[in-house]
């Protein structure tokens, strides 16, 4: 006996149409027009779409950042993004200075053991090349291990910067392992003169933060990251790209270079230095991240981009902290812990404003938060709904009316950056591997029962 979820409208990145998905065990064993139900469970999805659960490749559970800790642990973040419709995570293991990539790797699987709710994997930021370039040759042993992807910094000088010379190598041996480099693209060096330049003249306040990061110095650092990625044969992913100049750059490469890819996050899409940080008051250290929100002009750019291509993916950079945390950096904007809360509402936001508003298709709304995240990261076994996948699986009802509040929401801070919001668009179930953990909203499945997942390197997809 199995699970056959009947009568409801299957979307996938290639097409819309009803369907019924028989679901037997932890896989997908039938999608069709109409399968017969008699020796299994029912599950009526009448109205609702069914659609891959979602992938969300950039969060930051549990993370150190500047003395204090990342809110969310693995427990709540990994409910939070099932909640919201996301049923895999990938996050980032981070290599301490002077320590081993393996090191970082067991901290990081210590860190999501026994409290992972739903499947995940992990980059694995490099920030030193050790001794005789000892990091370098560890590359491989991750990809073995199933972390096929990088992280590199081109900000924060001194704390997580690695500079070209170090980048150059580390892209070099990527492109020898098929794995892929994600790049924070920010001209780290530029910025933090600025920064000093500022908080001397004494500009603290949180939004000289998004002042100091200028769009040009993100927009630099996108191009000189491509272009090392192609000097070297390497496919890159630049993360969180946040204004249309950066844009602009990747799309100039990728007329050249094809395995030039990059995501943008839901905040870019929606909030903007207008909105949300005209510079009034502290409370807009609640959007303190990094690559800052730029002014409004930039939306557009960014939603044709994903309708068009030239963006491949929608994740959060969910990195949570608290109002108290955030308090951190009062009287300097410089020590307020960068990062907000989003992996919750990553569906919601980029269904009300991206298909109800007519900018993506359902369709590319699959495509963006789902099967192109599996297929650039190397997740085999995610991102569609066809027979031996996993039986990841979203049922989202398109009608259900939904006010996005810190009071009612699962992750762990205590402030919303889209409170108040009424979006149209909800997940109603999720599975997880052909579990129902998420029932009308609410989670019901047990902590820990999320699984690590080794990843296959195929440069981004394209190997
Ligand atoms: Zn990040």
């Amino acid at each position: 006996m199995g699970i056959l979820i009947q009568n409801g409208t299957v979307v996938t990145a290639e097409g819309s149409r009803r369907a019924d998905v028989l679901i037997d065990g932890e896989r997908i064993e039938q999608v069709a027009p109409r399968i017969d139900g008699s020796e299994h469970r029912i599950v009526d999805a009448e109205g609702l779409l069914v659609m891959p659960g979602g992938i969300d490749v950039h969060t930051h559970l549990d993370m150190p950042f500047g003395g204090t800790v990342s809110a969310d642990d693995y427990r709540t973040g990994t409910i939070a993004a099932a909640v919201g419709g996301t049923t895999s995570v990938i996050d980032f293991a981070l290599q301490s200075r002077g320590h081993s990539l393996a090191e970082a790797l067991e901290t990081w699987l210590a860190k999501s053991r026994g409290k992972a709710c739903v499947d995940y994997s992990l980059h694995m930021a490099i920030t030193d090349l050790g001794a005789d370039g000892a990091t370098l040759d560890e590359m491989e042993a991750m990809v073995a291990t199933g972390v096929t992807s990088f992280k590199l910094f081109m900000a924060y000088p001194n704390v997580l910067m690695i500079d070209d010379g170090l980048m150059f190598r580390v892209m070099q041996r990527a492109a020898a392992l098929n794995a892929l480099c994600c790049i924070h693209a920010e001209n780290g060096s530029a910025i933090d003169v600025v920064v000093a330049q500022m908080l001397a003249e004494g500009k603290t306040a949180p939004h000289f933060h998004a002042h100091s990061r200028s769009a040009k110095a993100e927009a630099e650092a996108t191009h000189r990251a491509i272009a090392l990625a192609e000097m070297t044969g390497c496919a890159v992913y630049i993360v969180h790209l946040s204004n249309e100049e950066a844009l602009r750059e990747l799309k100039h490469a990728q007329r050249h270079y094809d395995r030039a890819l990059a995501e943008t996050c839901t905040q870019y899409l929606v909030l903007s230095i207008e909105d949300q940080m005209p510079g009034e008051s502290w409370d807009e250290s609640k959007f303190v991240f990094t690559p800052p929100l730029r002014e409004k002009k930039n939306q557009e750019p960014l939603w044709r981009a994903l309708d068009d291509g030239t963006l491949s993916v929608v994740s959060t950079d969910h990195c949570p902290f608290t109002t108290e945390q955030k308090a951190m950096g009062r009287g300097d904007f410089s020590k307020i812990p960068n990062g907000g809360p989003g992996i919750e509402n990553r569906l919601q936001v980029l269904w009300n404003f991206g298909v109800n508003s007519g900018r993506i298709s359902p369709e590319r709304f699959v495509e963006l938060t789902s099967t192109a995240p599996a297929r650039i990261f190397g997740m085999t076994q995610k991102g569609e709904l066809k027979p031996g996948k996993d039986a990841d699986i979203l049922l989202w009802d398109p009608k259900q009316r939904y006010t996005i509040q810190a009071a009612t929401q699962c992750m762990a801070t205590d402030y919303n950056m889209f409170e108040g919001w009424t979006v149209q668009g909800n997940a109603k179930h999720v599975f997880s591997r052909g579990e129902l953990v998420v029932e009308d909203g609410n989670w019901i499945g047990e902590t820990g029962r999320g699984r690590f997942i080794a990843r296959a390197a195929n440069a981004g997809g394209f190997a």
